[in-house]
């Protein structure tokens, strides 16, 4: 079975992988088969949009290790509470980004007077070997910045339009990597790092990506050594990219790692939370009136 499908030469297509979840629409961009990573991004699942009012979000305190956890919203609002006493409501243009290293605990929920749709993507950077047993940390960012390029507004989650260092996110990136969002209203040739590697994730509408349409849910990957792209359409876009990761990483439920022992180790350190209730060392206690989320069975 193969994710990709037919594409131009230097442009492969990632076919969509679509599942509901609690009543909620997700499709996963990545990881797939082909590409576990694009750059250090190694976990990208669009969810909703879905009315908050039926399908509020309600995910309990739950742990991450050698990861950073992104999130953007298109619409709607949701409340992060962590084991570091972070407690910060995330709004649409806005980044929440955690990042995990040895251990940490968040918990996701919607406002309980969230009114409308949730729309969003949940993003995670897998870090490299230099960070990923360093302590955890949490950084909202209300301001990020923008550029109007012809035919498109984009706005710099991470790192910075190729050639526009002027511009860079203030947001913590382990290694190189960029992570742009696209709003499409016509042409726009999009200046990329030649040194990365990117996927162009297709949200809500078709996008042609030099000149070949593809279709929502699908992200179509293009290899290190382009100097840009063409986008067009009406549309909203993610390009997410990085010089391709350091490592090959192992990911288990919420953790990334690299061997099976750092993964087992994690899953009993969580199992001993789940059982004992309140905290750990490890991962710290999340203030939350949602109960800890034990991890599904191996
Ligand atoms: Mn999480």
């Amino acid at each position: 079975m193969a994710d990709a499908t037919d594409a131009r030469p230097g442009l492969e297509l990632l076919a969509a992988n679509r599942s509901v979840v609690g009543g909620t629409e997700v499709v996963r961009h990545l990881p797939k088969r082909t590409h576990r990573t694009v750059g250090p991004w190694c976990f990208a699942d669009h969810f909703g949009p879905d009315d908050v009012a039926t399908d509020p979000m309600t995910v309990g305190p739950h742990p991450h290790i050698g990861l950073q956890t992104v999130t953007w919203l298109y619409a709607g609002e949701v409340r992060h509470t962590d084991s570091l006493g972070s407690d910060q409501v995330i709004r649409p243009g806005q980044l929440n980004l955690m990042t995990a290293g040895k251990g940490v605990a968040h918990a996701e929920q919607s406002p309980p007077d969230a009114t409308g749709e949730l729309h969003g993507m949940q993003l995670w950077v897998a870090q490299p070997d230099a960070t990923r047993w360093g302590s955890p940390a949490f950084e909202h960012h209300a301001e990020l910045p923008r550029a109007e390029l012809p035919g498109a507004d984009v706005t710099v989650m991470v790192g910075s339009i190729a050639g526009s260092p002027g511009a860079r996110s203030a947001a913590r990136a382990d290694s190189p990597t960029v992570g742009l969002d696209v709003g499409l209203r016509g042409r726009v040739e999009l200046p990329l790092d030649p040194a990365f590697e990117h996927g162009v994730l297709v949200v809500d509408a078709p996008v042609a990506v030099d000149g070949q349409v593809v279709e929502p849910g699908t992200t179509a990957y293009l290899p290190p050594g382009r100097a840009s792209v063409t986008l067009d359409g009406d549309a909203r876009a993610m390009v997410l990219g990085g010089a391709p990761f350091e490592a090959e990483i192992l990911m288990s439920w919420n953790f990334v790692a690299r061997t099976r022992d750092e993964v087992d180790d994690a899953h009993a350190a969580w199992a001993e939370v789940v059982a004992d209730g309140g905290g750990s060392e490890r991962f710290g206690e999340v203030r939350s009136p949602l109960g800890l989320v034990p991890a599904p069975p191996r």
